[in-house]
């Protein structure tokens, strides 16, 4: 039944809006965390500054980061040889970025079977997963699917990635932009409720503090609502500056509460520009969000 009809039959709707009060009364609260959430840091590669993998390795080892991120390209042989013997794991690769959401399919099949190939990869490596955006502003053109069957076109197209990214051992990560960036997927409790329907270990999301300034009301609420999809996280300043999260004092607390409460265990890597040299502020930004994070208790 559509709105408008469910409307027109007022009383069946009385009943029905009573029915449903019951039913959440009883509802049990939220599990929380199974483990303590854990903060591992971690950056863009191309965000270091250095010759080789090995010298940013090396760097964020002494600045206290976990993680790093790589971008589509890489080459497992080469990644494996700078992060062997170190602390640091692969955090995620950026991007396999389709666009997925099309009226034509040798774009979908381009952008799934590109998907694959990366996917590959990123499980030679460890990689958490392989970021995807289903579709920018833009995507499709003057065909741009309506929202119903964008939806069920992704899930399609998710549903054999993700049987790909199990075989691969890694998993593909759903990424919310705000409405500036992507016409398709702006938050994080549409993109958990696609990958309940995928229902796939292959198929998870990731939230970007940047976006998230923009389209969520609560950082704390959004990270809860993504509860167990979401396994990576993007940071940045949450002005427009986009710079690193020290330089404008931003606030990350209410979005690691979330974190805490849902015992996330996974990255947050570092996506965003600087205002002087990275060499001296990325060590004060990775200090600021470790300040952050001991401060936002639940
Ligand atoms: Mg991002």
């Amino acid at each position: 039944m559509d709105r408008r009809s469910f409307i027109k039959s007022s009383l069946f709707g009385a009943a029905l809006t009573a029915g449903v009060g019951s039913t959440m009364s009883s509802a049990q609260p939220a599990a929380g965390a199974k483990n303590p959430a854990v903060l591992r840091l971690s950056s863009q590669e191309w965000l270091i500054p250095g010759r080789s993998l090995k010298e940013k390795v090396e760097k964020l080892i002494k600045w206290g980061g976990a993680g790093i991120e790589l971008g589509p390209g890489l080459n497992p042989k080469d990644v494996l040889a700078a992060i062997e013997g170190t602390p640091i794991k692969v955090s995620a690769i950026c991007a396999a970025d389709g666009p997925y959401i099309v009226d034509d399919k040798d774009q979908q099949r381009k952008a799934v079977e590109n998907a694959k190939r990366i996917l590959d990869r990123a499980g030679e490596v460890g990689s958490t997963g392989v970021i995807m955006v289903p579709a920018f502003n833009g995507a499709g053109g003057n065909k741009q699917l309506k929202n119903p069957e964008a939806r069920k076109l992704l899930i399609d197209l998710l549903r054999e990635m993700g049987e790909h990214a199990v075989k691969a051992k890694c998993r593909m990560l759903l990424e919310p932009l705000n409405r500036g960036e992507a016409w398709y997927l702006r938050q994080l409790a549409d993109a958990a409720s696609i990958c309940r329907d995928v229902n796939s270990p292959g198929i998870g999301m990731m939230g970007d503090f940047y976006h998230m300034h923009v389209e969520e009301t609560s950082d704390m609420g959004a990270f809860i609502s993504a509860g167990q999809y979401l396994h990576h996280v993007h940071l940045a300043s949450r002005s427009r500056a986009r710079t690193m999260p020290h330089q404008d004092n931003s606030d990350y607390r209410d979005g690691f509460r979330g974190l805490k409460y849902i015992g996330y265990q996974d990255f947050m890597s570092l996506e965003c520009g600087c205002r002087g040299d990275r060499d001296v502020e990325t060590p004060k930004t990775f200090a600021y969000l470790k300040q952050q994070w001991e401060e936002a208790t639940i």
